[in-house]
């Protein structure tokens, strides 16, 4: 069995080129999995300790951690699954690829984020009035574990594949919770010497704004992949001039710009060409505008030339 993986890992080093190829699950050894897969396990146990740890020691800051770490939890285990399945390109069903099933699981995330993250606020605002004990040494104990965790974690992906854009979003991410576990620690020593309870639901509402602020960022962007927006850093009236800077190209119309997961940008549009232009001019432009797109980011162009002698019913479409 060792063997049969040994081959397999050789002969996929060598004919990967990460695009469009199949894989034989199971058999392949991709290291960028496997550091996630620890880095899912560390989260999914972490937020367990959380949980419970929260509820013995009666602080709503380390309940508001752990809702947080479910979400990373999620967004790991999505990551995880889809990046793979979104990579594999088009099946008889999704012409366009499995793309947006990531975009679909960040938005499932960020939607349990900010209900999580409401239900924290309710719960920490009283809190703050009307402070409790909390049992400040577990809530140290749990910080330092918390920081031990998040550094394990980051140390893990630190050795894997560096070029993995989703692998480097998820240390940073990482690096953020542990500055999070920085906070309660201080917190937690604080309580520890003065006795002031409300630290505990205060850091709990900083937790549950830090929360909110990316859930509702990641929803708005989620919502405007889903209802065909224009994608983000796409200018239509720089790009339209780029085109019509194109030598030959007299008139563009019908220009429709989306995107299937935010990095993946969608364009259509129809190019005008003078009425005597000939076949060898129309695929020369065609060229030019295709090179123009592709250097402004549009990863799958789709372009109609026509002649400015033809009417066309969507001009103004
Ligand atoms: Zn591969
Ligand atoms: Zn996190
Ligand atoms: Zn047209
Ligand atoms: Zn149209």
């Amino acid at each position: 069995m060792e063997d049969i993986n040994q081959e397999t890992v050789h002969r996929h080093d060598a004919g990967c080129d990460g695009h469009g190829h199949h894989h034989h699950d199971g058999m392949h050894i991709h290291p960028v999995a496997n550091n996630m897969k620890v880095a899912l396990a560390l989260n999914v146990s972490f937020t367990i300790i959380e949980f419970f740890g929260g509820l013995f020691t009666n602080s709503v800051a380390i309940i508001s951690d752990a809702i947080h770490d479910l979400g990373d939890s999620l967004a790991i285990a999505s990551a995880l699954v889809l990046e793979k399945e979104s990579e594999r390109g088009r099946t008889a069903t999704f012409t366009y690829g499995k793309r947006r099933f990531s975009t679909l699981a960040a938005l499932i995330t960020s939607l349990i984020l900010f209900v999580g993250s409401v239900v924290i606020t309710i719960n920490a605002i009283p809190r703050f009035f009307h402070p409790e004990e909390v049992h400040v040494q577990g809530v140290l104990w749990l910080a330092i574990l918390g920081l031990l965790f998040n550094g394990a974690a980051v140390l893990r992906l630190k050795k894997g594949n560096k070029s993995s854009l989703n692998q480097k979003a998820v240390m940073l991410h990482l690096m953020e919770d542990a500055l999070g576990w920085i906070a309660v620690l201080i917190g937690g020593i604080v309580m520890y010497f003065t006795g002031w309870y409300w630290i505990d639901p205060l850091l709990s509402l900083g937790i549950a704004a830090f929360i909110l602020f990316n859930a509702v960022k990641n929803i708005s962007n989620g919502l405007s992949i889903f209802l065909q927006a224009k994608p983000h850093g796409i200018d239509e009236g720089k790009l339209l001039n780029e085109l019509l800077a194109i030598p030959h190209v007299s008139d563009i119309h019908d220009l429709h710009i989306w995107t299937m997961d935010g990095e993946k940008h969608i364009l259509t549009s129809h190019i005008v060409v003078p009425a005597d232009s000939d076949i060898t001019l129309m695929r020369r432009v065609r060229e030019d505008v295709l090179q123009k797109l592709k250097n402004l980011n549009i990863q799958h162009p789709t372009i109609q030339i026509e002649t400015s002698m033809e009417t066309c019913r969507f001009t103004n479409c």
